[in-house]
């Protein structure tokens, strides 16, 4: 990537990015588009959570960045009716950060940890007894008169959000009553979302222009939203203001946005595959030592959607590239040389 490009894929967003996202983010499941699967089950849950007075089972929600999990822990303490208070794993350093939040909760409240695999492991055993019994022993003083008092705490539910499951211990993976895995979305739905957000931006899109970007985005609510900011200026500034096909695609190569929406270390995967293993096949671990990502990291964010649009094949002998990764990144796949004359 070029220096002046800007990083529309981070998953990191800025205080900004972050304001406009909490604006566009759906508050209910009605205005939740996709993963359908998910929201028909967790609705029968919330509701029989209700029904019964009790706090919800504990929620484990994984999948790649920006798929909707902080939306969704939000959606369900709404629909709960209750409070969220929103912490994340690297925050919680010491065991009175994670008691003081944990005493503060009313009955059925959520706490939501995101990435809940970057917890200490000191943090994760506290959360342990907090999970199944609703207590935890704190420790006083040190030495000799240490001695350990027992905390009751309120009935809650835990939402855990992880990228990287594969990090979880299987101890706190098993106290989780409900595990949930969120998928990359589909054109049409994408297409939804970014027509959704726009109404709320009060900015005019046609259908096509909305499917463009829906095209570009990844698989990706939290890109969908950024690429249509940043097309609304272009459209701003050198359109009309309408979000219309040419001032989309005009913007979006201005923008350097790939045409399938790939990301930059998707390119380097791919890239990496085809000049330096001949396009497969080629171990995990070779290609991530080769990319400079952990093996992990790209086993559960980038790969899943390098499969699902055909860019990868996975064999029992390494990850090969496809044709369509070839001509995707302009390169002649062995084999498929043919001489004219
Ligand atoms: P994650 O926590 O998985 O990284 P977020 O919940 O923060 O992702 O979602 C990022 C943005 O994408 C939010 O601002 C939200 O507006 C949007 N978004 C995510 N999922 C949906 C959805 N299903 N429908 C509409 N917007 C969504």
């Amino acid at each position: 990537m070029e220096d002046d490009d800007i990083d529309i894929h981070q998953s990191v967003a800025g205080d900004e990015e972050k304001e406009f996202e909490t604006r566009l983010r759906p508050l209910s499941f009605i205005d939740f588009s996709g993963q359908d699967k998910i929201i028909d089950n967790l609705k029968v849950f919330v509701q029989a959570a209700k029904m019964r007075g009790d706090a919800l089972d504990h929620v484990l929600l994984h999948g790649p960045p920006g798929l909707g999990k902080t939306t969704l822990a939000n959606i369900i303490s709404n629909e709960l009716g209750v409070n969220m208070r929103i912490t994340s794993g690297p925050v919680l350093e010491k065991p009175g950060d994670l008691a003081g939040l944990l005493t503060n909760m009313e009955p059925g409240d959520v706490l939501f940890i995101d990435e809940i695999h970057r917890l200490s492991p000191v943090i994760e055993e506290y959360l342990y007894s907090a999970m199944e019994d609703f207590r935890i022993d704190i420790i006083l003083d040190k030495g000799p008169s240490a001695r350990s008092i027992q905390i009751s705490l309120n009935p809650f539910t835990l939402i855990g959000a992880t990228t990287r499951s594969g990090l979880l211990t299987s101890p706190l993976r098993a106290r989780f009553g409900i595990t949930l895995h969120l998928e990359y979305y589909s054109m049409q739905v994408l297409q939804k979302i970014v027509t959704r957000s726009a109404g709320i931006l009060q900015v005019p899109i046609d259908s096509v222009a909305a499917a463009e970007i829906a095209f570009r985005s990844r698989g990706t609510p939290r890109i969908a939203n950024a690429l249509l900011r940043r097309v609304r200026d272009f459209a701003q500034v050198k359109g009309n203001g309408k979000i219309e096909i040419d001032i989309t695609k005009y913007a979006l190569d201005a923008l350097n946005i790939d045409k399938f929406g790939l990301d930059e270390m998707d390119n380097r995967i791919l890239l990496c595959i085809i000049e330096k293993f001949k396009g497969g096949p080629v171990g995990l671990n070779t290609i991530a030592t080769a990319v400079g990502e952990e093996a992990g990291t790209i086993e559960e964010v980038y790969e899943p959607f390098l499969i699902q649009e055909g860019f990868l094949k996975r064999t029992p002998r390494g990850r090969e590239a496809t044709e369509k990764s070839y001509r995707h990144l302009g390169k002649i796949q062995p084999g498929n040389l043919t001489l004219e004359f």
